[in-house]
């Protein structure tokens, strides 16, 4: 037996005249106290159903019990709809079905909530998934991600890349972040990690001779949820050997494109901006930035190095963003505020009103060079940053990207990509002064930097490079170390002795040993993808079951304790639970 000989969403004109039987879901019901109309959905749309008892008595009968969600199948003649119950706004508003038979094929519970309320509370919305994927929100961006995903797939294809599963559970590979642990039966007591990402085994496919690998890989980060941020995500991974950072820049450009294409829209022209890091920190505090507006940080360093006013003169940089608006006391104080959370001890301002009069606590402080080198026009607020060049550089950023929202400088259909270039190989912790990797300590220096001062590795540049979409990162990659002096080099630098470097990566150093081609690759997020190619918020709507900022799954109750004889079994003991803190309301955070 067939269920349905059409779609819902399928019927047109062409079809007046015809015997159809379709099935779904009743999405409305209208009962006309003879009349019962239905609008029957499936997942390309709604057709009206039309019973009238003086045609179909039995299936009349059965329309009565039907409320919303019920799961029908319906047999009838697809008739034209009289002039004035035509609905131009639905791709089947031309026609309706004079239902002759009609099923009921499975019944609903009262709903927590209507398919078509808006503002629903997330929690509930993802503890009764199954309805909300059902909405027409949740139905465009799987269908959307589908496509995109497909098409980069295609992409990878085309250019000879070959997928490649890598292990799940592993020893760990080093992102960043904190492991999620895997305790293991047949050893008691011992733990296999998720892996972060497939970072070394994807170098090791390339020490095998695959030339070219990709994923949708799967990777699991112990880090808190956020917008952007989930415990289980997906990249899609790439690597490649003997080649460039220009090789790699191109593949993921191509694969881009391919999914703007995929699904019709105006693809990012290529080859993509680029800014180097030091640029991007300069003019924009952010490592990825927003360059779909100006408002860029500005310099007053050198001008200031005399300035009568001491926390100028005495800070290590002076910095400062143009505002165009003249604020008034109370928004500063505001801006005031939000500065001081970054971390700024103020936040020193001078306000040019629309008749060019300075207001300023400040002004009378400041020679005429130091204010003509401001160059504030009238209706303008000038907000300073003064201090270490980092914490300015920060808060500026983070200033900037406030006031680029709230003054709506940002143009919202702007899809701007670029790249970001020419990162620094290490960073030093602010509080222990320890020197760390900046992407992964799998990344190369630039070609003439392999040998550095490695007590203090300031200046050596990485062979790293990041994809910024309006702003959000969207991924990583390098060229990596294909040589193990190198790579013992880095792992020195960062802190490792000798035998802890071989104890954790001692099979790395070891494939380097023994032949490894040069290579790199690259990791695009494809959750934040979707999301932005959505214009999603947050990455929990395009993925179909996700876990609100506790980090618990609403849907299934998961995480939960487990019996003793359970842990037993695998070696592992639960200590006291902590009381669990009430659970958050899943927020539109940043
Ligand atoms: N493994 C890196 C990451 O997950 C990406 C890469 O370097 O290819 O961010």
């Amino acid at each position: 037996m067939s269920w349905r000989d059409l779609y819902c969403g399928e019927l047109r004109t062409d079809h007046i005249g015809k015997r159809v039987t379709v099935a779904g879901w009743a999405d409305t019901r209208r009962d006309h106290g003879g009349l019962v109309f239905i609008d029957l959905r499936d997942h390309t749309g709604k057709l009206q159903l039309v019973v009238n008892p003086e045609r179909a008595a039995d299936a009349a009968q059965a329309a009565r019990e039907i409320r919303n969600e019920f799961v029908l199948q319906a047999e009838g003649e697809i008739v034209a709809r009289g002039p004035e119950s035509v609905n131009p706004n639905l791709p089947t508003g031309d026609v309706e079905m004079q239902v002759d038979k009609l099923s009921i094929l499975s019944r609903s519970t009262p709903l927590p909530f209507q398919l078509d309320e808006e503002n629903v509370d997330e929690t509930l919305r993802l503890r009764y998934r199954w309805l909300d994927l059902r909405r027409d929100r949740m139905q465009r961006n799987f269908r959307l991600q589908h496509t995109a995903i497909s098409a980069m797939r295609r992409a990878m294809d085309a250019q000879s890349f070959i997928d490649v599963w890598t292990p799940s559970m592993t020893r760990g590979t080093p992102e960043g972040a904190r492991d999620f642990l895997v305790p293991v039966r047949l050893q008691p007591g011992k733990f296999f990690a998720l892996a972060q990402s497939p970072q070394i085994f994807k170098q090791l496919c390339m020490v095998g001779g695959f030339d070219r690998y990709y994923q949708i890989a799967t990777c699991w980060r112990d880090e808190d949820l956020r917008a952007d941020r989930q415990f289980e995500f997906r990249q899609l991974d790439l690597e490649m050997a003997f080649v460039e950072r220009e090789d790699v820049l191109d593949v993921m450009e191509t694969a881009v494109v391919a999914s703007f294409e995929a699904l019709g829209r105006a693809a990012p022209s290529r080859p993509f901006p680029r800014i180097s890091f030091d640029e991007a920190m300069t003019r924009y505090g952010s490592d990825k930035p927003d360059i779909r507006f100006g408002l860029e940080i500005q310099d007053a360093t050198a001008v200031t190095r005399e300035s009568e006013f001491g926390v100028f003169r005495n800070a290590e940089a002076v910095r400062f963003i143009v505002a165009p608006r003249a604020f008034s006391r109370s928004e500063i104080q505001r801006l005031e505020d939000l500065a001081k959370e970054w971390g700024a001890k103020g936040l020193a301002y001078v306000v040019v009103g629309e008749d060019g009069e300075v207001r300023s606590p400040i002004a009378k402080f400041l020679a005429p060079s130091e204010l003509a080198a401001i160059e504030a026009p009238p209706g303008s607020t000038v907000l300073f940053g003064a201090g270490s060049d980092a914490a300015v550089l920060r808060v500026l950023g983070l200033l900037r990207l406030h006031l680029g929202r709230e003054l709506g400088l940002i143009d919202p259909d702007l899809d701007v990509f670029h790249w970001v270039l020419d990162f620094p190989l290490f960073e030093q912790d602010e509080e222990s002064g320890k020197w760390t990797f900046m992407h992964h300590a799998f990344t190369a220096p630039v070609a003439g930097a392999e040998v550095w001062d490695e007590a203090s590795p300031a200046g050596v540049r990485g062979q790293h490079y990041d994809l910024v979409w309006n702003g959000w990162e969207l991924g990583s990659g390098s060229i990596r170390i294909h040589d193990v002096e190198v790579q013992q080099r880095v792992f020195r630098t960062i802190g490792l002795t000798e035998e802890e470097a071989q104890s954790k990566f001692g099979y790395l150093l070891e494939a380097l040993a023994m032949g490894a081609p040069p290579h790199g690759g690259f990791a695009m997020g494809i959750e934040r993808f979707i999301a932005l190619m959505a214009g999603e918020p947050d990455i929990r709507q395009v993925i179909a079951f996700p876990k609100v900022s506790s980090g618990s799954d609403p849907l299934t109750g998961a995480p939960t304790p487990m019996p003793d004889d359970v842990l037993r079994e695998l070696g592992v003991q639960a200590v006291a639970e902590e009381p669990k803190p009430p659970e958050p309301p899943v927020g539109r955070d940043a």
